[in-house]
Formats: structure tokens, C-alpha cells, sequence
């Protein structure tokens, strides 16, 4: 299966034609891109191959919740997929798990396909916990979906070291290997006969993506500060296409 690769522009480019010229120029088949929501109508407008993700959802449909965005209003804009649980959200603006499990559930509501961002910090990375802490952003995070919901549905999981994010300090392809296997593992035995798609964040590059992408066990991966560039994108959804 082709891996799946994510652009997450963050709060980028500063100006609506930047975010134009970079669509444009990322428009490729494979790949997803995740503008600011207030470039997504620009965006969409670029996009004949690419597909249109949000980089956050509310949890409700309507009503008074100031500066929110729910997956109704996302579907409007042609947009498919969605991230949820991004550390930059849990850390910066304190985002819970349940809240996490909130717009899991919404998105699966509203049809659109959840990323859900898991991934320790450099503390706990250090302390053997990764495997703790993603276990519990995984179960946590889907605890609002009832059984059959579960069971039919269309996922994507972005196991993302905190300590590797924006920092060009990508983790080992050995460790998210192994953590994609565990990710795989712990919704099985959790009694879901679930399957996500895994995918690698933190720090890919074209340099490095090869990498991870010769794993299959790395279904795609989530490029932040790459996804900047057009070329670096287009290259690193070329080698992508080598597995
Ligand atoms: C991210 O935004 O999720 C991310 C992985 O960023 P970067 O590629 O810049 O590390």
C-alpha cells in the first residue's frame, strides 16, 4: 500500500499567497496537505491531486464556542482528514487526553479520518515510559467511540517523539519501528479488531525519509517544517513511492 505522507504547515506561510504559491506547488498525488484553517478555501482551490486535511477540529457542531472549528464547517472546505492530539496543542495550550477522545469522536462522526498524534516527552523517553504514555493517548484517546465504531474504522495513528519534533533530531527508524509494532499491537489487544495506519513524525526530511519509508512497518510519515518547501515535500513523497 502507498505510504501516506502529511504536511502539517503549522501556523505557515504568514500570507494567504505564500499559502497559495506552496499548495500549488504541492499539489501531489500521496499526499496531504494540512493549511492554517483560514487558507483551506485557497488551498482547495490549488488541489486537483493532493487531498486537504485540518490540523485541529472542535468537538462540537455549533453554539457558543469562541475561535472553534467544527468537522461540519471543516467538510464544507473539502477537507478529509483531520489531527488530533498535535503535542504542540496538548503542551502549548493544554489540551487532555479527553479532550483528545472528544474530537476523535466528532471527526468519526462527521466522517472525516483522524490523526491522532501520540508520543512522549524527552522526560519520559529517557525514563523507558514511551510505551506507557502512548498506550494511554491510544486508549484514552478512542475511549469515546463506541465498540462497532471501532471496529470499522478508517484511522490514521502519527507516533511523534516530542523530543524529535522541529528539532532535526529525528528518532532511530529502529525505535519507531518498534513503537509503529506497538501501536499496532495495543489496539489489537484492546479487544478492537482495529487497523491504523502508522505513520512517523519528527524531523523527516529528504535526507532521512528513506530511512523510515524501508520499513514497512512506517506506513507514511507527518512532515512539519519540510512541508515548507515544495521541492523537499515532492522529493520526500518520491521516495516514499520507492516501497
Ligand atoms: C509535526 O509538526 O508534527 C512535525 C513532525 O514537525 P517536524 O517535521 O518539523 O519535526
Amino acid at each position: 500500500m502507498a505510504k501516506l505522507i502529511i504536511a502539517n504547515w503549522k501556523l505557515n506561510p504568514a500570507t494567504e499567497k505564500e499559502a497559495e504559491l506552496l499548495a500549488s506547488g504541492s499539489d501531489i498525488e500521496g499526499l496531504v496537505l494540512c493549511p492554517p484553517f483560514v487558507f483551506l478555501e485557497k488551498a482547495s482551490a490549488e488541489l486537483k491531486k493532493a487531498q486537504l486535511g485540518a490540523q485541529d477540529l472542535f468537538w462540537e457542531g455549533v453554539g457558543p464556542y469562541t475561535g472553534e472549528i467544527s468537522g461540519g464547517q471543516l467538510k464544507e472546505f473539502g477537507v478529509k482528514y483531520v489531527i488530533i492530539g498535535h503535542s504542540e496543542r496538548r503542551q502549548n495550550l493544554g489540551e487532555t487526553d479527553e479532550m483528545v477522545a472528544k474530537k476523535i469522536k466528532a471527526a468519526v462522526e462527521k466522517g472525516l479520518i483522524p490523526i491522532l498524534c501520540v508520543g512522549e516527552t524527552k522526560e519520559e523517553h529517557d525514563a523507558g515510559r514511551a510505551q506507557e504514555v502512548v498506550e494511554r493517548e491510544l486508549t484514552i484517546g478512542l475511549s469515546q467511540l463506541t465498540k462497532s465504531s471501532i471496529d470499522q474504522l478508517t484511522i490514521v495513528c502519527a507516533y511523534e517523539p516530542i523530543w524529535a519534533i522541529g528539532t532535526g533530531n529525528p528518532d532511530t527508524p529502529e525505535n519507531a519501528v518498534a513503537m509503529a509494532k506497538f501501536i499496532k499491537k495495543t489496539l489489537v489487544t484492546s479487544g478492537h479488531s482495529l487497523s491504523p495506519t502508522v505513520i512517523y513524525g519528527g524531523s523527516v526530511t529528504s535526507k532521512n525519509a528513506n530511512d523510515f519509508f524501508k520499513h514497512s512497518e512506517i506506513e507514511g510519515a507527518l512532515v512539519g517544517g519540510a512541508s515548507l518547501k515544495a521541492n523537499e515535500i515532492k522529493v520526500i513523497v518520491d521516495i516514499s513511492r520507492r516501497y
